[in-house]
């Protein structure tokens, strides 16, 4: 089944009015792994923050769908709630604010919308110690604020916790390699795949072929001035847990 579908996607700053996306195309089936590549100011971080709905970028043209509804019609908030979820090359801070607190926040608004019951912070510190096990992460991680004072590693890896508690359907992990030395990654990229299932996708934005190492794509597309200019499957390394319908 189609996840997300981009047709001819541009967009421009929305200040300075300069046209960064020139028109990207991009299929992604439920459960697949998909890379993007590309030099430094290519559009990689663009492209990504577009489809979350960043407020930095105005879509000039193009249509995406996920999961067979207009995506462009949606709020950053609803998108989330959706199933979107996407890391940043560079987490915010949120001073005052304790992870745990923005975690609950974050994952009762998913239960609601899911007419779940929310949860209290009791069953909350349940649920989220098993998922602090299962990225392999400690849990002082929740009693801190939000990335304040993280280091870089940290930060990166309180986004995957935050993938984690919230889920997702389609995870878009721009740079989670940065500033990460090879252990790190290792553990990162080893979090990423255990929350893999058959039905979840990934795009992760990367540099480095280290990272396609540990979380193997199926596709490798090129990003060259606001285009997706080449595609390469790879077709020896799928992800084993990934099968077609
Ligand atoms: P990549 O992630 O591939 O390195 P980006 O999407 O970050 O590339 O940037 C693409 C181009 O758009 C670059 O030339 C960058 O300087 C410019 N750009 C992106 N976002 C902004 C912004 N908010 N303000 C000004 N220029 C931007
Ligand atoms: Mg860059
Ligand atoms: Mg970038």
């Amino acid at each position: 089944k189609v996840l997300l579908e981009v047709k001819d996607l541009t967009a421009k700053i929305a200040d300075s009015g300069s046209q960064i996306l020139k028109g990207v195309n991009l299929v992604i089936y439920e459960g697949e792994i998909h890379a993007i590549m590309g030099k430094n100011g290519s559009g990689k971080s663009t492209f990504s923050k577009v489809l979350v709905g960043h407020p930095d970028y105005e879509v000039t043209g193009g249509t995406v769908v996920f999961k067979g509804e207009n995506l462009l019609d949606m709020e950053p908030e609803e998108r989330s709630l959706a199933g979107l979820f996407m890391s940043f090359q560079s987490p915010v801070e949120i001073p005052g604010v304790s992870n745990n607190d923005f975690l609950r926040m974050a994952y009762n608004a998913r239960r609601k919308k899911l007419d779940l019951p929310e949860l209290g912070p009791l069953e909350f510190y349940d649920y989220i110690s098993r998922r602090l096990k299962i990225v392999n992460m400690d849990t002082n991680f929740l009693n801190r604020n939000v990335n304040e004072g993280f280091s870089g590693g940290e930060k990166k890896r309180n986004e995957i916790l935050q993938l984690a508690v919230l889920g997702a359907d389609l995870a878009i992990l721009d740079e989670i390699d940065s500033g990460l030395d090879v252990d790190a990654l290792q553990d990162v990229g080893e979090a990423v795949n255990e929350l893999l299932t058959p039905q979840k996708s990934v795009l992760m934005v990367t540099h480095y072929q280290r990272l396609l190492d540990i979380i193997k794509p199926k596709f490798v597309h090129i990003m060259e001035d606001g285009k997706i200019v080449k595609t390469a499957l790879m077709a020896l390394r799928v992800n084993p847990q990934w099968h077609p319908d």
